[in-house]
C-alpha cells in the first residue's frame, strides 16, 4: 500500500515527490514514457528562477530528480495503464502491475498537438518531427530547407533553434501575427534565415512514396492559393494536448481534457490531486507546474493525516 503515487515525472511531478518525501511519505514516482517530461525536450531554460544563465532542460529534471531521491522519494520506470479511483485506496496499475495508493497526484503532462494529417502520421520520424531540439541536428536536416509550423513561444523557439541547421527556415502560421510573446517574436522576425509564411496552412506533406519528407502542399486561408515548397524537414509545433485520457470519466474534464481543480491542485475526487500542464491550459511554465507541484503535495499530506484521525 503506498501513501502517495505521483504520475508523471515532469518539472509537477518531482517537485511533488519532493514535498511529500520531505513530508516522510515515501512517495513512489511512476515516470511514464518520458521520463523528465518535455522540459527535456527543450535546450536551455532561460526562465527559471535560480539559474542567470540558464540551465539545460534534461539537467534541470535530473537535478530535480536527485533531490526528491535524496529526501525518500522512489522512482518506478513505469506507465500507469489503468487508475480506478472509485474505490479508496485507489486502485493502480503500471507496466501490468497492481498498485494501491492512499492518495494520488496526477502530474501527466500534456503532448504534442498534431496536424492530423494522412501524410503527416506517415511521415513522422522520416522528416516529420515535433522536436527540434531532439532531431534537429540530423544530417537529413543539414543545409536544407526547414518548415516550422505554428505561431507560438515553441514554433518560435524551433525556428530560431533550426537556424543552426537548416539552410533556410520557413515558418508557416495560419494567421497574420504571431501568438509568440514579444521577446521571441522579434527575435524571430529579425531573424535573416528565418521566413514567415502568413495566413497559411499545410495541407500535405511530401513524399509518402518515398518514404522521406521533400516538401510541404501549402494553402492560403485568405485567397485559397495552394503553392508547394521544398524541404527537408517539417517541425510541427501547434501546442498541446493534455494527458489525462486515463482519467476520462472519473475526474471533472474541461472540453479539451484538461482536469478540472476545485481549488487549487483538489480534483473532484478527494485524495486526487493535479499539478501541471495536464490541468493547466493558460500558464504551462516549469515554473508554474513546480508550483502546482508543491501546493499538491502538501494537499495530499493534509488529506492523509486527516484520513489517520
Ligand atoms: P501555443 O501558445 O498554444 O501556440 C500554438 C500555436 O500553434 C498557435 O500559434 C496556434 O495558432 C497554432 N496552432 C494550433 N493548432 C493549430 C493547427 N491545427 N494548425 C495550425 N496551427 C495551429 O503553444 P506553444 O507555443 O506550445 O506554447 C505553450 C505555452 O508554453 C505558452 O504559454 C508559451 O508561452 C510557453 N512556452 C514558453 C517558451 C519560452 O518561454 N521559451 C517556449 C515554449 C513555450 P493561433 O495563434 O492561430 O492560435
Amino acid at each position: 500500500m503506498e501513501n502517495v503515487v505521483v504520475v508523471g515525472s515532469g518539472c509537477a511531478g518531482w517537485t511533488a515527490a519532493l514535498y511529500t518525501a520531505r513530508a516522510n511519505l515515501q512517495p513512489l514516482v511512476l515516470t511514464g514514457t518520458m521520463p523528465g517530461g518535455l522540459l527535456t525536450t527543450t535546450t536551455i531554460v532561460e526562465n527559471f528562477p535560480g539559474f542567470p544563465d540558464g540551465i539545460d532542460g534534461y539537467e534541470l529534471m535530473t537535478r530535480m530528480q536527485k533531490q526528491a531521491e535524496r529526501f525518500g522519494a522512489r522512482t518506478r520506470m513505469a506507465t500507469l495503464e489503468s487508475a480506478n479511483l472509485r474505490t479508496h485506496p485507489f486502485e493502480l496499475v503500471a507496466d501490468g502491475e497492481p498498485i494501491q495508493a492512499r492518495a494520488l497526484i496526477i502530474a501527466t503532462g500534456a503532448s504534442h498537438r498534431k496536424l492530423g494529417l494522412e501524410s503527416e502520421a506517415k511521415l513522422e520520424n522520416r522528416g516529420v518531427t515535433y522536436c527540434a531540439t531532439c532531431d534537429g541536428a540530423l544530417p537529413i536536416f543539414r543545409n536544407k530547407p526547414l518548415v516550422v509550423v505554428g505561431g507560438g513561444d515553441s514554433a518560435c523557439e524551433e525556428a530560431l533553434y533550426l537556424t543552426r541547421f537548416g539552410s533556410v527556415v520557413y515558418l508557416v502560421h495560419r494567421r497574420d501575427r504571431l501568438r509568440a510573446s514579444k521577446i521571441m517574436a522579434d527575435r524571430v522576425l529579425a531573424h535573416e534565415k528565418i521566413k514567415p509564411i502568413w495566413d497559411t496552412v499545410v495541407t500535405e506533406i511530401l513524399d509518402v512514396q518515398q518514404n522521406r519528407v521533400t516538401g510541404v502542399r501549402l494553402k492560403n486561408v485568405k485567397t485559397g492559393a495552394e503553392q508547394l515548397l521544398e524541404c527537408a524537414g517539417v517541425f510541427i509545433a501547434i501546442g498541446h494536448i493534455p494527458n489525462t485520457a486515463l482519467f476520462k470519466g472519473q475526474l471533472e474534464m474541461d472540453e479539451a481534457g484538461y482536469i478540472l481543480t476545485k481549488r487549487g491542485p483538489v480534483t473532484s475526487v478527494p485524495g486526487v490531486f493535479v499539478a501541471g500542464d495536464c490541468a493547466d491550459p493558460y500558464y504551462r511554465q516549469a515554473i508554474t507546474a513546480a508550483g502546482m507541484g508543491c501546493a499538491a503535495a502538501i494537499e495530499a499530506e493534509r488529506f492523509l493525516a486527516a484520513q489517520a484521525h
